[in-house]
């Protein structure tokens, strides 16, 4: 990657990543390129190798797991078959659906089309109790809406009327293939729109699910049951737990719930049912005959630019190796991960927080009772680096026979799922568990488990390399280290205690001093444009808290290299955030992503510390430059 004649003081994103923006294409399937799509790229070229291989017998693993993956594999890839079949494989379960007459009948198939993926009028779970993260809980929400957000619903919208026309062009096609009469097809269509515009009126916008830890609401099973009525929860969590279904229910979209009966009512039962039938058939097609999966992928299509989907046998791979995530990922651990890198990364890790530390005890808005308890939350985080050790059971249960069709294995595995997520209300949390597999070019961090997980696939270039210098490592993993853990003090991460518990463990006056920090950094980026539409500070803001904090963390141990080179970790952190993108996905992206837009996360942080004035001698000619008094670090 050369520099173009863009001035780095004016714009760093574009004096790096210029070049390389002006020739870059963005392939067919895929909506962007650039830092994390480029090298998800890489990755699943190496795997779609090993998975060829490994299917025909020139290679082999020592994963049992991975036979059920190459199996299911080689199921995708027989196309002839998922011809032949058409769509028959999804016609018993659309005939179950199209069976109901009465919310009665939902009530009785509950349990069933739960296991099966049938969705029900409230979306039911077990996940960890926000209040005690050693334990489950069964939440309760309202359903998905069709267009990305709800605002994309308000009558002036006019991306919303355009995706809306898009979705149902595709939904009208994909009705001529099942056993409805066209008098019903249209009814059908109709009704799904109708439900959808009178649940994307109660449910949460992205915004409001941007603060995660709003989600914790424990209320009484009866009063549950009282709103969502005639759907009979109480009958549905008997027939799963019997005697110990749970008296207390999470709701995190209580809006959805108290108000359900503004879209699910026995007067409306045919929109649900419509409804129900259209969103079933949609999710059956990725495994029906390629004809019927591409069409039904048009509105995703639509949604992000991407041209085409991809090739059948990249389809394959991605197809089994996100079924069989935790074998794939420990393959690819294991294949191409090296110790020697894991070491220094975690080596790394430990100076960041190390570092955080020394940060929190200078600050500045704190008190000391309050720096002690986020230093002892500091202390607590544990490191997640590469793979796991171990495969977890349910792994080995996800099987199916070699005669049933794609449709039917999945729909096998997909029971297995279900039922082992809802056999853990009553086991404890298994903090051991990973939150993204080895293959996956993320990292994360888990508010509930208070841990930081970095995958190996995104131990590479430019993230990271044993090759590059130390300042360019700091300047990409580092930084992005050091982003993750700062999430622990995000304006989310900052309602939990060291173990992950929701818990209030700040002064009041010290909260209310953060609180007005991320006010100031909501405002540093709220309404910058972009790509024709506006960044949201708030629904951003924990996101740019955290580039923030890595970038501030990282400067710091800069300054105790013997051969720091301030230049290369600005650059660096720049590449990272090179995107090359379809104008579709960054205006979805601007709507219902949590992360501003990549040439803002290179470019926004830096002005805001004076290594990256005194680098590259920046001053108030400069676009980069902004005032002493208007610099922000929270962290
Ligand atoms: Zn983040």
């Amino acid at each position: 990657m050369s520099e173009t004649t863009v001035r780095i003081q004016d714009d760093l994103y574009e004096a790096v990543n210029g070049e390389w923006l002006k020739t870059a294409v963005i392939p067919d399937d895929r909506p962007s390129i650039g830092g994390f799509a480029t090298l998800a790229d890489e990755v699943e070229k190496k795997m779609m190798a090993d998975f060829r291989a490994l299917a025909s017998g020139e290679k082999t693993s020592d994963i049992p797991e991975m036979k059920y993956a190459i199996s299911l594999y080689k199921k995708v890839l027989d196309d002839d078959r998922r011809s032949r079949e058409g769509i028959a494989p999804a016609l018993p379960f659309l005939e179950r659906i199209n069976a109901l007459e009465t919310v009665e009948d939902l009530n009785k198939a509950a349990k069933e089309f739960l296991l099966d993926d049938i969705s029900l009028p409230v979306m039911v779970g077990v996940t960890t109790d926000m209040q005690d993260v050693t334990k489950h809980c069964f939440i309760v929400n309202g359903p998905h809406i069709i267009l990305p957000d709800t605002t994309y619903y308000a009558e002036d919208n006019v991306a919303g009327k355009a995706l809306l026309a898009d979705f149902s062009d595709m939904v009208r096609k994909l009705l001529k293939y099942t056993p409805l009469t066209e008098d019903e097809q249209k009814a059908y269509l109709a009704d799904t729109l109708a439900y959808d515009a009178l649940v994307a009126k109660k449910v949460k916008s992205q915004l409001e699910w941007s603060e995660y830890y709003k989600n914790h609401n424990p209320m009484d099973v009866e009063e549950v049951a009282g709103y969502v009525a005639p759907f009979d929860i109480k009958r549905l969590l008997k027939e799963l737990y019997g005697d110990s279904a749970p008296s207390t229910l999470i709701v995190y979209d209580p809006r959805a719930i108290k108000e359900m009966n503004g879209y699910f009512n026995a007067e409306n039962f045919n929109l649900y049912k419509h409804w129900l039938y259209v969103k079933k058939l949609l999710n059956c097609c990725a495994c029906l005959s390629v004809e019927l999966k591409t069409l039904a992928n048009a509105y995703r299509r639509a949604l992000t630019g991407v041209v085409s989907d991809p090739v059948l046998e990249k389809e394959a791979y991605r197809y089994a190796s996100n079924v069989y995530s935790e074998p794939a990922g420990v393959y690819y651990g294991r294949t191409y991960f090296g110790e020697e890198a894991k070491k220094d990364v975690v080596d790394m890790c430990h100076k960041i927080i190390d570092t955080y530390k020394l940060r929190m005890q200078r600050n500045t808005f704190l008190a000391d009772q309050t720096k002690e308890q986020a230093i002892k939350k500091l202390s607590a985080i544990d490191v997640k680096m590469g793979y796991p050790d171990n495969i977890r059971e349910i792994f080995s249960k996800l099987v199916f026979d070699e005669e049933d069709s794609l449709l039917v294995a999945v729909s096998k595995i997909e029971r297995v799922k279900n039922e082992d997520q809802l056999a853990r209300l009553y086991k404890p949390v298994d903090r051991t568990e990973w939150q993204m597999p080895g293959h996956m070019v993320n990292a994360c961090y888990d508010p509930f488990c208070n841990d930081i997980t970095f995958p190996a696939a995104i131990l590479q270039k430019p993230f990271y390399s044993l090759e590059q210098s130390a300042s360019a490592n700091l300047g990409g993993i580092g930084a992005v280290i050091g982003h993750e853990i700062s999430h622990a003090f995000d304006n989310n991460g900052a309602n939990f205690d060291e173990k992950g518990n929701l818990k209030n463990w700040w002064l009041e006056e010290d909260f209310a001093a953060f609180k007005a920090l991320t006010q100031d950094m909501i405002k540093q980026f709220d309404g910058i444009e972009f790509h024709g539409g506006k960044v949201n500070g708030e629904l951003t803001v924990s996101e740019n808290i955290a580039d923030n904090g890595g970038v501030g963390v990282t400067l710091e141990i800069m300054h105790t290299l013997d051969d720091a080179d301030f230049k290369e970790f600005f650059k660096n952190w720049a590449r990272v955030w090179c995107i090359k993108a379809k104008e579709e996905y960054f205006k979805l992206r601007l709507t219902n992503d949590v992360h501003s837009p990549g040439p803002l996360r290179a470019n926004m942080p830096p002005r805001n510390f004076s290594e990256w004035y005194e680098a590259f001698g920046v001053t108030d000619k400069d676009k980069m430059y902004i005032a002493p008094e208007k610099r922000l670090s929270i962290w």
